[in-house]
């Protein structure tokens, strides 16, 4: 029988177990459907797909919208199936055998785990003993490694941690000596306070990625896309496969964008209920870390993460279980939720730890 490349015959696949229960806060989706007129005129759209035809490869009508959004051209904008495939594009087009790409742990595992999937070898740095970046391992890692991508993420998944603007000036700083690219994936920048797309240029080597997945309640869609240089993206064109953003995608993503209040609504809310949420849990006995995501990080003091973890499915509630993850050690990871939802996982934690 053939045999895998044997680097990926060496590689474990990327799992998010999910279990049947009626509490679902382990995947950092958003709690609530997007806004029905969102629905309805996606709906009335739909009939003017010519389905016998190919879709616009540029995406134009849809990158021109995203653009918008963000102040730049379409030429501007990199859009594929998630933030995912954007990485992976990313990966494909900067990366590749005989190249190197860096992260700073704990951080998102898919940025290691696709850049050896594309035979990138992966620098590894560490963060801070809160979880922020450290200057001064990034500086270390860049002159041993001088990889050729650099990876932050801001809010970073699974701790929560936002980098503030002068860890991500200087990391740019230090990247542009080694002539590298720095990606900053910002899934979570709805969340936060501040954003890396205030620092993009055409002459700067920064690129910042961007989900429908999370803020935008569309983790169905598969729709994530980068703001960078036009140069960067007219090579990323040239990598991906032709005509990979279907028709309906672009559709709905383009008719997403005329509904930016009613998302941004559901931003404010959940940063409400998370602020709500640290304040519950501070008063619980557990260590809990500040976060600017839609999700919060947390180590029960006196029982051990898996047996919390196992207690709350138990109660039919699903956080994600990080207790094994290096550094996370009995960490574990809860997307916000409705307050009903939120208020059954803070009663299950409670029985559980009592
Ligand atoms: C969820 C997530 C993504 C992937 O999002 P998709 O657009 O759904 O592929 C990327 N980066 C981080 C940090 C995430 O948490």
């Amino acid at each position: 029988m053939i045999r895998p490349r044997s680097d990926v015959a060496l590689m474990e696949g990327y799992h998010s177990p999910q279990l049947d229960v009626q509490v679902r806060l382990n995947t950092n989706e958003s709690p609530e459907a997007p806004p029905t007129a969102w629905t309805n005129a996606l709906n009335d759209a739909v009939t003017t797909i010519e389905w016998n035809r190919y879709p616009d490869r540029a995406a134009t009508e849809l990158r021109a919208a995203i653009g918008a959004l963000h102040g730049v051209g379409p030429e501007q904008i990199f859009v594929a199936n998630g933030s995912n495939e954007v990485l992976q594009t990313v990966l494909l087009t900067f990366g590749g055998p005989g190249r190197t790409a860096a992260v700073w742990e704990p951080t998102y595992a898919l940025h290691s785990h696709i850049a050896r999937i594309t035979g990138t070898s992966v620098a590894v740095g560490e963060r801070a003993a809160d979880f922020s970046t450290d200057p001064a391992e990034v500086a270390r890692v860049l002159s041993e490694a001088r990889p050729e991508i650099s990876f932050l993420c801001s809010p970073n998944n699974p701790t929560g941690v936002v980098d503030d603007e002068a860890t991500v000036r200087s990391t740019l700083a230090g990247v542009e000596q080694i002539d590298g690219l720095l990606v900053v994936d910002e899934a979570y920048g709805q969340f936060a306070p501040w954003s890396a797309t205030s620092l993009l240029g055409e002459d700067v080597p920064l690129v910042v990625t961007r989900t429908f997945s999370k803020t935008w309640s569309m983790a169905a869609a598969r729709l994530g896309y980068l703001v960078g240089p036009a140069a960067i993206v007219a090579e990323l064109e040239k990598v991906v496969l032709p005509y990979h953003l279907d028709a309906f995608k672009q559709l709905a993503g383009t008719v997403a964008l005329a509904h930016v209040d009613a998302m941004n609504d559901r931003v404010t809310r959940l940063v409400a209920e998370r602020e709500r949420l640290i304040a519950r849990l501070q008063q619980l006995d557990v260590e809990v870390w500040p976060s600017g995501a839609n999700f919060v990080l947390f180590r029960p003091r006196s029982i051990d993460g898996d047996t919390v973890w196992s207690g709350l499915v138990e109660r039919s509630v699903l956080v994600r279980n990080c207790a094994s993850w290096p550094r996370l050690e009995g960490c574990l990871r809860v997307t916000i939720g409705t307050t009903d939802e939120d208020d059954r996982f803070l009663a299950a934690l409670e029985e559980v730890i009592a």
